[in-house]
This record gives C-alpha cells, sequence and structure tokens, in this order.
C-alpha cells in the first residue's frame, strides 16, 4: 500500500508535469518527447507493478523507459520529489509574464491548437486533457489543412478521420463540461478562398483561416487576398495577421504588408475575429495594429497556438497584451460560454 506509488503525483503525472514544463519553457521537442513516452508507456500498468520494477531495476526494459525517465519514476516510487521535476518548478514553474492575469482566469477556452496529426508533438488526447487541467471549457483543435505539406496538412479524407477521433475522445471524457470541438487552420490560398473543401468546412465547428505562403506578396494583393477571405462564409478567426516572426529558432521576418484599415474593417463587418496569437516569436498583430483593429471595433480571440500541450499555457502572454491595450473582454470571444461561442461561429 505504502509504495510512495499513492503520493499526489504518482509516476505519470510527474512525466506529464516534466513535459509541460518543458514545453512551458520553450524547449525543442525531442527534449520533452522522452518524457511524453515513457509517460504514455506506464499509463496502462498499475501501480504495483510499477513500483515492481522499480525496486527490481527494470523500467528501462519497458519500451519507451530510459535511464533517466526510470530514474525520475524510481524517485517518485521512493516518495521523493524527483530532481528533475524540483529543478524545472524552480527554472519554470513560475508566471511566463506580468500582467494579463485577470483576462487570462477570465477565458474560457482557446481556438488555435495543434495535434500530432499536423505539426504538434502530442496526440489529440493529450491536448485536451492539459486544457481540461488548465481550466478551459472548451478547445478548439485546428490542425492544418493540405496545402501546408510540410505540417503534414489534413486532406479532406484524414480530417474526416480526424473528426471521428473527437467525437470518441468527447464521449470519453463524458459530461465532465469540456468539450473538444472541431476546427481546423485553414490556409488561405493566393487568391483568399480557402484550403479545404466546402463540405468539410461546414462539418467543423469553428475555423481558423491563416496566410503561410507568399508572405512577401505585393501589399493591395496581399490586401486583397485577406478580405475575400474574411468574406468567406467559413472564416471566423483572422489566424497571425502579419505572419511575422520577432523571435526563436525559426529566425525572424518581418510582417506581410497590406492594408490594414481595409483587412480590419472588413473583420468587423464580417464579424471575423482578429487572433491576437499568444506565441513569443509571433507577438501577432504587433500593438499598432492592435490598436487599430481596437479602434475600429474588431472582436478578437486570444489564442495559444499550441504545438504541444504546455505551450496552452502560453495565453497569458496574448491576456498581457490585450490587457496593455485595453481591448474588453467581451469583445473576446473565447472569454464567451461554449454555446455563445458555437452560435457565433455558425454563420
Ligand atoms: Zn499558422
Ligand atoms: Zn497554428
Amino acid at each position: 500500500m505504502n509504495s510512495g506509488v499513492s503520493t499526489p503525483q504518482g509516476p505519470v503525472a510527474t512525466l506529464r508535469r516534466i513535459a509541460f514544463l518543458l514545453e512551458r519553457g520553450r524547449e525543442d521537442s525531442y527534449k520533452v518527447r522522452a518524457f511524453r513516452t515513457a509517460a504514455a508507456s506506464l499509463l496502462p500498468l498499475g501501480d504495483d507493478e510499477i513500483a515492481a520494477r522499480a525496486a527490481a531495476g527494470t523500467l528501462t526494459e519497458l519500451a519507451g523507459v530510459g535511464a533517466s525517465t526510470a530514474k525520475v519514476v524510481a524517485q517518485v516510487v521512493a516518495g521523493e520529489v524527483p530532481e528533475r521535476l524540483a529543478r524545472l518548478e524552480e527554472e519554470y514553474g513560475g508566471p511566463l509574464v506580468r500582467g494579463g492575469e485577470a483576462l487570462r482566469a477570465a477565458l474560457r477556452g482557446d481556438l488555435h491548437s495543434h495535434s500530432d496529426w499536423s505539426d504538434g508533438g502530442s496526440p489529440i488526447e493529450e491536448m485536451a486533457f492539459t486544457a481540461i487541467e488548465l481550466g478551459h471549457d472548451y478547445l478548439v483543435l485546428t490542425d492544418h489543412s493540405p496545402r501546408l505539406t510540410v505540417a503534414h496538412g489534413l486532406s479532406a479524407d484524414r480530417l474526416q478521420r480526424q473528426l471521428a477521433v473527437v467525437d470518441a475522445v468527447n464521449e470519453h471524457l463524458g459530461s465532465n463540461g469540456f468539450r473538444l470541438l472541431k476546427g481546423i487552420e485553414v490556409d488561405i490560398l493566393d487568391d483568399g478562398s480557402l484550403d479545404q473543401t466546402d463540405q468539410m468546412l461546414g462539418s467543423l465547428d469553428l475555423r481558423v483561416a491563416s496566410v503561410h505562403s507568399k508572405l512577401k506578396m505585393d501589399a493591395a494583393d496581399m490586401t486583397r487576398r485577406m478580405v475575400a477571405a474574411i468574406e468567406n462564409p467559413f472564416t471566423n478567426v483572422l489566424g497571425h495577421c502579419t505572419g511575422r516572426l520577432i523571435t526563436g529558432n525559426r529566425g525572424t521576418r518581418p510582417g506581410s504588408r497590406f492594408d490594414a484599415r481595409a483587412v480590419f474593417e472588413a473583420a468587423a463587418e464580417h464579424g471575423v475575429a482578429i487572433e491576437i496569437n499568444s506565441r513569443p516569436e509571433r507577438r501577432d498583430p504587433p500593438t499598432k495594429l492592435l490598436e487599430q483593429a481596437r479602434d475600429i471595433g474588431c472582436l478578437f480571440s486570444i489564442d495559444s497556438d499550441a504545438h504541444a500541450p504546455g505551450q496552452l499555457d502560453f495565453q497569458v502572454y496574448g491576456c498581457e497584451r490585450a490587457e496593455a491595450a485595453g481591448i474588453d473582454a467581451d469583445r473576446i470571444v473565447n472569454t464567451w460560454p461554449r454555446e455563445r461561442l458555437l452560435e457565433w461561429a455558425r454563420r
């Protein structure tokens, strides 16, 4: 009974927490994978078997459990706080940013997230579990569309299959109040059309439309392209509108040039939310554009654009910026209850 496995954080929870902290601290996913893989490997085992293996030193015989993850597990089983966990809590467990806390507390969900079906690092259910742990009522799964081949964008067929998985995850979660919602981050093609069939777009709860290609297009053409996407009745959210990168291992690039007034006025007219993309390397839109969209009367969404569970916690970065810009919480669509959000997204 008193094996230590029944301490508040068992081995699986501890491994997941370590992975979460590494992701939240923006460590590369290869550093995180070992912990997530080991957690998945231990999940089906009972506490007794884990404890027995820890005692016999045979944890590493399990597929996906290596020396460093076995050490963490052995420490948990012995009732100790693993050194690795303590170090990461110290390094990455504190507040990410000063400010934005009140707005973060008002958010009920996240409209932009990726799983390992496209270029995310974790399975769908792991993203959902973490969203629940962060207190969300909903998470919209928005994997990429077919044209973004580098990110394994989903064909109509794969998206159709993914929707069945989303249904299964929701069924498994039962009625605890949380819902994983069906979405897409659909590419805005050069002519402003959306990179998925109308039939598939119509079977989703919510659609984020983003530019990922030809970011250096002439400003007049880019404006036409973005306005056309906003006028598309399927579009709910305009993702990371400038596409700029300001830091990080993908390098930096300036934002696309376009007539921001025309784009934001179209968004305001059509009830499309301007995304405040919380990723630290994006901080998109830049502050001047954010204030312009505010003054034009746009709706907003504050999204993590998480590609790993720990990155779901990035939203507070966007909250800090929205708060600094004085944007009312009621204009931020993911402060709305799920039913109101879904009604708005049904256009
Ligand atoms: Zn994107
Ligand atoms: Zn994205």
